[in-house]
């Protein structure tokens, strides 16, 4: 119960956003009203694969933003997401990070959909995995960064910053995010207010520095923090609980972070996905984006007169070194 009252008193501190609700999931019925609008969640159908939690249908984008643009969540790997993006009006689908093949084989099969294209993040096997059996099987096209064009399996378009590429008629901001990895790029979706940040922003966290300074990544993840405040963030893995844990144990007065953690802690009890998270959401509890914060910054010694990207590499070194 006290989970619940925290989590309705940090509902009045949010303003949003999807009254789409053609099926509440159990948990959520179980919450305020104020929670569900809160947490900003499209609606989903689930189904228990046996592996995990499978969201089977598509979900409209946004209540407020008119979009023909649906998209769906696929689980990969351990912990992975994968997303199919449909366009309604012309049955354009596509792939964000297909990890791997197969799940996302799955998910085309049972709604009777190929796929046109396949958009990459980054590099990484772990979100390029099922590139070229995909791009054999259906005759996709690879979109990614001309950054890491070399990196990228089966890469066709090439984008670079700035780059207004279009999907099906829906425009597609391409912003470059590097900090995890120097080629990382973001996709924008302006008009379903969605963005896609692979593993540079993630629900409560950010990406390792595996290639980048906490410079670059403080600025990619500034970009992503000027996008407006109900702005969806569809990150590349489901690790929102053991995030939470990092950030109340360096910020753990923070009512709105306290609230966020126990909602996300009952829907993985559940087994569900806390993604897509909001921009509002994250730039209330996630210290990547609050290392400006002197609460933060007491808890973990670093003086006032460091800058933002100092503050952003102690907590990176403090988050890589957590146990929970
Ligand atoms: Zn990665």
């Amino acid at each position: 119960m006290q989970a619940i009252s925290k989590i309705s008193s940090a509902a009045s501190l949010f303003r949003c956003s999807r009254p789409c609700v053609r099926q509440q999931l159990s948990l959520r019925k179980g919450l305020a009203f104020g929670v569900t609008k809160l947490f900003s969640s499209p609606l989903k159908t689930f189904c228990n694969t046996g592996r995990s939690v499978h969201v089977s249908r598509f979900c409209s984008t946004g209540s407020n933003i008119s979009s023909s643009l649906q998209f769906e969540l696929v689980p990969c790997l351990a912990d992975n997401y994968a997303y199919i993006l449909h366009d309604e009006d012309t049955g354009t689908v596509g792939v964000v990070d297909p990890s791997e093949s197969l799940p996302v084989i799955n998910a085309l099969k049972k709604n009777g959909r190929n796929l046109t294209y396949i958009l990459n993040t980054h590099h990484h096997y772990d979100h390029t995995g099922g590139n070229l059996e995909l791009k054999d099987k259906y005759g996709a096209k690879v979109v990614g960064s001309a950054v890491d064009r070399k990196r990228i399996p089966g890469i066709d378009i090439a984008l670079r910053d700035g780059d207004k590429w279009e999907f099906s008629g829906h425009e597609v901001h391409v912003m470059e995010t590097p900090g995890h990895t120097i080629g990382h790029i973001s996709f924008y979706f302006p008009g379903a207010r969605a963005v896609f940040t692979g593993d540079t922003l993630f629900s409560l966290s950010c990406g390792k520095l595996f290639e980048g300074t906490p410079e670059q990544m403080l600025a990619s993840l500034q970009r992503i923090a000027a996008l407006p405040d109900d702005t969806s963030i569809y990150c590349g893995h489901e690790y929102t609980l053991s995030n939470s844990k990092f950030a109340l144990s360096i910020e753990p007065t923070n009512d709105v972070l306290q609230s966020y953690a126990a909602y996300v802690a009952e829907l993985r009890d559940k087994k569900l996905p806390t993604i897509p998270t909001t921009l509002k959401m994250e730039k209330a509890c996630n210290p990547f984006l609050r290392t400006g914060n002197m609460d933060i910054r007491r808890v973990l010694g670093i003086p006032e007169t460091a800058d933002e990207a100092e503050a952003l590499s102690v907590i990176r070194k403090a988050k890589d070194n957590f146990k929970s």
